[in-house]
């Protein structure tokens, strides 16, 4: 029997990322309030909140100091904007604090609302730089299949998943995907992770050759996928991608939007894979999600131009009413010093451990094939044959119902085709790691029943 709230859902909402088919009989699961890295629903059920909401919300659901920053901010200036020369002081102080703890030099920031028009501003950054630099035909931007970067025209284009482009009309010409970088799943048998990613790399490098150097602008990669399935990148690939790029003038990219502050066991992913990049996309922990604020940082190189071509052209053409939101800069600002106060660094380091060792310890379960992760991030692959590594048929919907059984224990994760993520909160403590994979492996076992008496196995 739904409840009155869900009938009230299903008459009112499209909901985003959802089979509006099936949500139409199921309706919503709603959750009504949270504390520390647990979240209630409607009906007072609690779940371990192991995706972190949408792998944001680092410092869990009950901050009072986030909370009574954002409170303070709005009694005393709820919004300017940015534009025209105009600034706040939360925007200043935030633009500091993020140069400093920045992975690479960064010259500038520039703020928007979300992770995905971040990725449109890296966008258009590039196309407008090369227009400034006098290399109109120098556009294209390379992606991955897998990769995630959003949803909007420009960075839905970047995504390289089937779901944001077929009947979309995507990706725009000039954006194109170069290979997902998953050993367990596309490596040769018997390639080592280093040969891979050489591989990889060399056809990287084909990929601008074939185009023309000229005509390849951007390379945008994240640290570590996120909604492509929690796939960490194979020894050696960041390394190897930094050399092809650095070759051609390619500028890099780095979408930090899930693996900034903290998730991957260094302040950013950027730092822990030693990538070289130009510009970096943040969103999401930068605020704890506790409200909505993305940054796009530039080195100097990049600023110069945009810079130059204000004194050709005059006004940058580009920004949001939101951009830099003093609430949002005021509750970044306090985030930051939250997780340097807290030492969240040290903490993710101290509890990683245990994360990864229960992480290893779901492949010895009859259904997962792979499972690996880095700091508080991971990814477990269901598959029908350990030994083949064959997947399910994705009609069997093997993965959804995991997260099914997963809700029933008291645990939340997602689905991402046949891979489960795990993304909890930074704030998370050991003896909550313990209990997250009790009853993860629960739900497994579950899982595993219900695919047995379903005849899959
Ligand atoms: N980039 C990455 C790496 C992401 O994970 C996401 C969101 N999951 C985005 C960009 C888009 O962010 P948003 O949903 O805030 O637009």
């Amino acid at each position: 029997m739904l409840s009155n709230l869900a009938v009230r859902d299903i008459e009112t909402l499209v909901h985003p990322y959802t089979n509006l088919a099936t949500h139409r009989q199921n309706g919503p699961l709603v959750l009504e309030s949270g504390k520390g890295v647990y979240v209630y629903d409607s009906a007072g059920k609690e779940y371990i909140e192991g995706m972190a909401g949408l792998w944001c919300t680092a410092l869990g659901y009950s901050n009072q100091e986030l909370i009574e920053t954002a409170y303070e901010q709005m009694k005393k200036l709820p919004f300017t904007h940015i534009f025209g020369g105009r600034s706040h002081d939360p925007a200043i102080e935030l633009a500091e604090k993020l140069k400093e703890i920045a992975p690479v030099p960064i010259s500038k920031v520039f703020y928007g609302a979300s992770g995905s028009d971040a990725n449109d501003t890296q966008v258009k950054i590039v196309w407008y730089m090369n227009n400034a630099l006098g290399r109109p035909q120098k556009k294209k931007i390379i992606s991955r299949l897998k990769g995630y970067h959003g949803v909007t025209v420009a960075s839905a284009s970047l995504t390289g998943l089937p779901n944001n482009h077929i009947d979309f009309d995507l990706p725009l010409p000039g954006i194109m995907h170069t290979s997902c970088p998953h050993h367990y799943r596309f490596a040769e048998p018997g390639e080592s992770e280093q040969d891979y990613s050489s591989r990889l790399a060399a056809e990287l490098e084909e990929m601008i050759l074939r185009e023309g150097p000229d005509t390849v602008a951007a390379f945008i990669a994240e640290p570590v996928m996120g909604a492509g399935g929690a796939i960490t990148p194979p020894e050696g690939y960041f390394e190897k991608i930094n050399a092809v790029l650095a070759k051609y003038d390619i500028l890099f990219i780095s979408d930090e939007v899930i693996t900034g502050f903290g998730r991957t066991g260094k302040m950013f992913g950027t730092e822990t894979y030693g990538m070289n990049a130009d510009t970096i996309s943040l969103a999401k922990q930068i605020t704890s999600a506790y409200f909505p604020l993305s940054a796009v940082m530039m080195n100097e190189k990049v600023y110069e131009v945009l810079v130059d071509q204000s004194r050709k052209i005059g006004t940058f053409g580009h920004g949001n009413t939101y951009a830099g939101h003093p609430v949002g800069c005021a509750v970044a600002v306090k985030t930051l010093e939250i997780y340097q106060r807290e030492k969240i660094v040290d903490h993710v380091n101290k509890v990683a451990p245990a994360f990864l060792r229960r992480l290893d310890k779901l492949a010895e379960h009859p259904l997962v094939g792979e499972a690996r992760g880095v700091g508080l991030i991971g990814g477990a692959e269901l598959v029908k044959d350990k030994q083949t590594k064959a997947s399910f048929e994705a009609k069997n919907g093997v993965a959804a119902k995991a997260v099914a059984y997963a809700l029933e224990e008291g645990f939340i994760t997602r689905a991402m085709g046949d891979r489960l993520a795990f993304c909890p909160p930074l704030v998370i403590s050991e003896a909550e790691i313990e209990e997250m994979f009790n009853r993860c492996e629960r739900a497994l076992d579950k899982t595993l029943n219900w695919a047995k008496a379903e005849g899959l196995l």
